[in-house]
């Protein structure tokens, strides 16, 4: 079986290495020294100043609209995964869908531009499997329209852009440590920002609005994570260089076979920088992705529709024509992909892909 994603573990051993630390101080959770040290560590790694681990990278969209104070309507985009929408609408703001780049997956500014009203208070977006945003034009059009803007860089551990850390551009960027992302804590998410003011902000938010015994200094929430979650973070640090290098070569493996093939690929806007964290590739029309579904689930490949739907089919969203995101939704099919994958594997994946598409397409 090749399912779309294993986590990566680290060696057995490594992992227990850290636990009798963690016995013989007994602090277990509560920003204890082996989260104090992934902290330290994340930020040296990606090259950012300020830095919170959550419990999760939905808690930290959650805490960053919170921070930011955001109310009325943030505009977002309609191909992401579902916690970039919910947490909008958890936070009892309003998402207004602006539509995709065909091309890059990512919000299209122009889009974003004719979708601003008075209401309008921020930009929510996703750089979509990691493929950075139009960051400089979206912070032109946030400046001239006193907008806030947050990322969601849940697939952006480790992406530059233009050199940089893209976690330089926007107000907050939040960061996903899920298992089955490119680099984990097993449940995780951060926040990033460039102000010393919001993360402080953010982070008595996330210890429930705690300022000292006694004194409660705003809302807040239980966004902690664990010092067991912080071992397994340590521990995958150790390997980060391996898993890019490994995804770079399966990325690479997968478009030159599939070059010249119908399947179209995701337009890259920096390729040097990018974490090659996913390989998502589209098809003409969603018929003949069912038909390549069926026949790799029929050779126990069991890759994933992702993004789907579009976001802005939810029945518990306003409605918002977004025609590029559903069409792109329904075409797109992200291929297995994650560290121990064979080149063996890989050549299956794509002799069923093309086979499909000769005799089917
Ligand atoms: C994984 C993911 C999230 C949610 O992160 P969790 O850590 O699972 O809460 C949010 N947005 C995107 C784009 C994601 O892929």
């Amino acid at each position: 079986m090749i399912n779309v994603t294993e986590p990566f573990l680290p060696p057995f051993d490594e992992y227990v290495s850290y636990l009798s630390g963690i016995w013989k101080r007994n602090w277990l959770t509560n920003n204890g020294p082996l989260l104090n040290e992934l902290e330290l560590r994340l930020k040296e790694t990606l090259g950012v100043e300020h830095l919170l681990v959550t419990g999760n990278g939905t808690l930290a969209l959650q805490i960053a609209i919170k921070a930011l104070g955001l109310e009325g309507e943030i505009i977002t985009t309609p191909f992401s995964y579902i916690a970039t929408t919910s947490s909008v609408i958890w936070e009892s703001c309003q998402p207004v869908f602006a539509d995709i780049n065909e091309q890059t997956f990512n919000i299209d500014p122009g889009e974003v531009e004719k979708k601003i009203t008075s209401k309008t208070t921020a930009i929510l977006t996703t750089h979509v499997f990691g493929n950075a945003s139009e960051v400089k034009q979206l912070q032109n059009i946030a400046t001239k329209h006193d907008l806030k803007i947050i990322y969601d860089a849940a697939h952006c551990f480790g992406v530059k852009y233009g050199n940089q850390p893209i976690m330089e551009y926007g107000d907050i960027n939040c960061l996903s440590l899920h298992a089955t992302k490119l680099f984990h804590t097993i449940e995780g998410g951060a926040i990033v920002s460039k102000s010393s003011d919001l993360i402080y902000r953010a982070s008595k938010m996330r210890n429930f609005g705690h300022h000292g015994e006694g004194i409660f200094d705003g809302i807040g929430i239980n966004g902690k994570n664990s010092e067991f979650h912080a071992a397994m973070g340590l521990c995958n640090l150790k390997y980060l260089q391996d898993i890019l290098t490994s995804r770079r070569e399966q990325y690479r493996y997968y478009k030159d076979k599939l070059s010249g093939s119908q399947v179209k690929f995701q337009q890259l806007t920096d390729e040097e920088g990018y974490n090659y964290s996913y390989f998502p590739v589209v098809f003409e029309n969603e018929n003949t992705l069912l038909k390549v579904r069926k026949e790799l689930e029929d050779h126990y490949i069991y890759p994933r529709r992702y993004f789907y739907p579009s976001l802005s089919c939810l029945d518990y969203v306003e409605k918002h024509s977004t025609p590029i995101s559903d069409s792109v939704s329904k075409r797109v099919l992200c291929l297995p992909m994650f560290h121990s994958l064979s080149k063996e594997d890989q050549d299956l994946v794509v002799r069923v892909i093309l086979r499909t598409l000769r005799y089917k397409g």
